[in-house]
């Protein structure tokens, strides 16, 4: 914090060297890591470099007290679930921490939430920079794709099959749950987990890189995001709400509420969309269990514009924005 007053600096600096100057592996390709004005890395010859960059905000993105440790993990997954989506391997990352004041059981806290998932993906934080102000989180990672497999949202054509792994809709049910609108009951932790320790499906989105068309991650819901592939391709799609994945959780709130919103329009899910040839359908399914994912079939790419959503009797509903009345039980 270099706006901090003057006893305060030795100590935050402390803080960046205790717990930032070596986080993540170690790696060949980090010439100068944190300590220096700048990093100095070595991007592989013959690949692109895929960079993305995601903030959480205080009161926005997570709530006042919210737990450090899981904001680590939470807002370095959300980075790499963008790298996922191209296809790219991560490597590094650099980290813009604003903080209401120099915290160390937090910092420690958070640090080691990041930690353990920069080392479950071999990311290394390279830099950063911190300040004092509200509390805030962003992350810059980049990360490498060979020219020709990377994973545009620009690639989905008629005729394609749409994918999305896992299960939809747990992160919205745990938001609805920490708010106090929906009770989780047996599934209490498994919602809670889901919303505040997203799992990046970096090796799926590695392995799909050349073989899958288009794909996104799941940030804003699956017709938001479909919508955005479908935007960036020139094509339509339509999903059937009968084929969507739930977990035993998303079963029993389905089963109480008749509400399918949290499913359709759910955020931060942070799984995979994406499109794929159906002559590729058996390739990916290998693909799908290699990365030790379960992807699920739920529509099609067809030609014309906007997400079409088909329910279980065959009518298609309204995907009008806001249009949560349409699907409320
Ligand atoms: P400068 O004023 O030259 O930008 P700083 O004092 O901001 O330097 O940072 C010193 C070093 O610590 C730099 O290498 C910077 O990248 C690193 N750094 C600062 N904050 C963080 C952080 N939150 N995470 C990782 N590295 C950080
Ligand atoms: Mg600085």
């Amino acid at each position: 914090m270099s706006d901090a007053p003057h006893p305060m600096i030795q100590s935050e600096f402390d803080l960046i060297q205790t717990y930032f100057a070596a986080l993540g592996p170690h790696r060949e390709d980090v010439d100068l890591g944190v300590g220096d004005d700048c990093a100095l890395l070595r991007p592989p010859p013959n690949r692109l470099l895929a960079q993305t960059q995601d903030t959480l905000a205080e009161g926005v993105h997570f709530a006042v007290g919210a737990d450090p440790e899981a904001l680590g993990h939470k807002a370095l997954a959300v980075n790499l679930s963008d790298l996922a989506a191209m296809g790219a391997e991560p490597a590094w990352f650099s980290l813009g921490l604003t903080l209401p004041q120099a915290d160390t059981a937090w910092v420690a806290a958070f640090a080691h939430g990041m930690a353990v998932l920069a080392r479950a993906h071999g990311v290394r934080l390279v830099g950063g920079d911190t300040t004092r102000g509200p509390r805030s989180i962003s992350i810059h990672a980049q990360g490498f794709v060979a020219a020709g497999r990377e994973l545009r949202r620009s690639r989905a054509r008629p005729g394609d099959l749409v994918y999305v792994s896992g299960t939809l809709g747990d992160a919205a049910l745990g938001l609805m749950q920490q708010q106090g609108e929906w009770d989780g009951g047996a599934q209490h932790a498994a919602l809670a987990e889901r919303l505040h320790r997203p799992e990046p499906r970096v090796l799926l989105g590695r392995r799909l890189g050349g073989v899958a068309h288009a794909a996104i991650d799941l940030s804003d819901g699956l017709a938001a995001d479909l919508g955005h592939i479908c935007t960036a391709s020139g094509v339509g799609a339509r999903f059937e709400l009968g084929r969507l994945p739930l977990s035993a959780a998303g079963r029993a709130y389905l089963a109480v509420t008749g509400d399918w919103m949290p499913f359709i329009a759910g955020g931060d899910d942070y799984e995979l969309c994406f499109t794929l040839d159906p002559a590729l359908e058996r390739e990916a399914a290998a693909i799908c269990r290699a990365a030790g994912c379960v992807c699920r079939h739920v529509g099609e790419v067809v030609a014309g514009d906007g997400v079409h959503c088909i329910a279980p009797d065959g009518a298609e509903l309204s995907l009008a924005r806001g249009g949560y009345e349409h699907f409320s039980g």
